[in-house]
């Protein structure tokens, strides 16, 4: 429960405070467990600028996955042979011929017939969007034994190079605990203290920049460091261009979810829930008299009561009631943030 509403507020400072540093023009936008198959982190930060996001508008709020971005780095800026034009995509074509009617009903190609053959052509030019992607493991509570744990999480993240910059995020501890960590968690990695009662986060270790552009490596076994161990480590390479994917992926993904997505899996319908504190806003269910994880805010909730009719008025239920409002107001600052 207490992991939740931490996430929620790291993204919260994030989107008002990145970087850490003050010292750039860069626009945040934020969002909450994203990452690849392997591994997902808690909090992302894509690191934009406003003419960029401008630029990429025309491509639509929802993400294009890995299929539409194909096509939006590379349809030609004449008519041509969908097949003639574009580089050989490495899965079958047919998918690629899916992908074009997509793509031409969001309105960034356009296409036309010459016999049997579809050409298309690009209307925007796919911009290069995404500056820099930061990757934020929240862990609220950790003693010198979680912390050499998740080092060891956070070794991989480093040698994986996926992200510009990797931050760990947690409370504050005594000067023994906080020693401890700073021994345990790999010296690239940044460390975020969070206050329980302010927004005064403090970045007590600057992390250091991946390189996101050269090979990365994915460690999938290494020997426990115990005597009777004498096993070697296994890894293998992850490719820049797989990376280059990845991370647009992820940005993609970002774009369209931000990070009050989490109301989507919630029960904001439910007469209990209310969302609260002007900085989130954050979810608060008066049932239980605190804040809720997104976990236990469902359909099987013990104390969940239906919103009654009356509050929906004369518009539901295309206007809803107050869940339904509490969903507008959180897709309205989700869209603000990226426009
Ligand atoms: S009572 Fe249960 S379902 Fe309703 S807001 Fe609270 S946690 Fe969510």
């Amino acid at each position: 429960m207490k992991e939740f509403g931490f996430e929620l507020r790291v993204c919260a400072w994030a989107e008002r405070n990145w970087p850490p540093s003050g010292d750039s023009k860069a626009v945040p936008l934020v969002a909450r467990q994203l990452g690849t198959r392997r591994r997902r982190w808690d909090t992302i930060v894509v690191e934009t600028s406003e003419p960029e996001l401008a630029r990429r508008e025309p491509f639509g709020e929802t993400r294009l996955g890995s299929d539409l971005l194909f096509l939006a780095r590379h349809a030609p800026t004449s008519w041509a042979y969908y097949r003639e034009c574009l580089p050989d995509p490495g899965y079958p074509w047919r998918y690629v011929r899916e992908a074009i009617h997509e793509a031409d009903e969001r309105g960034f190609i356009r296409t036309r017939r010459d016999g049997n053959r579809i050409e298309i052509r690009r209307r925007y030019r796919y911009p290069p969007w995404v500056d820099r992607v930061v990757a934020i493991e929240n862990k609220p509570d950790l003693d010198a034994a979680a912390a050499r744990r998740l080092g060891e999480q956070l070794q991989h993240d480093v040698a994986l190079g996926l992200a510009d910059e990797v931050w760990l995020a947690t409370e504050r501890s005594d000067g023994d605990v906080e020693a401890a960590l700073l021994e345990a968690i790999p010296v690239e990695v940044g460390i975020l203290i969070v206050p329980e009662e302010s927004w005064a986060f403090e970045p007590i270790w600057r992390p250091r920049s991946l390189d996101v552009a050269a090979s990365g490596t994915r460690i999938l076994e290494r020997p426990d460091g115990s005597p009777g161990d004498a096993s070697a480590a296994r890894f293998e390479y992850a490719d820049p261009e797989w990376k280059r994917r990845k991370r647009l992926e992820i940005a993609e993904r970002a774009y369209e979810r931000g990070w009050r997505a989490y109301v989507d899996t919630m029960r904001p319908d439910c007469r209990q829930f209310e969302l609260n504190d002007p900085e989130g806003p954050f979810p608060w269910c008066a049932a239980k008299g605190r804040a809720q994880s997104a976990a236990e805010c469902s359909g099987s909730c013990a104390a969940f009561e239906p919103e009654p009719p009356a509050w929906r008025g004369g518009g539901w239920p295309i206007e809803g009631g107050p869940g339904k409002a509490a969903k507008r107001l959180l897709e309205r600052k989700r869209r603000r943030r990226r426009e």
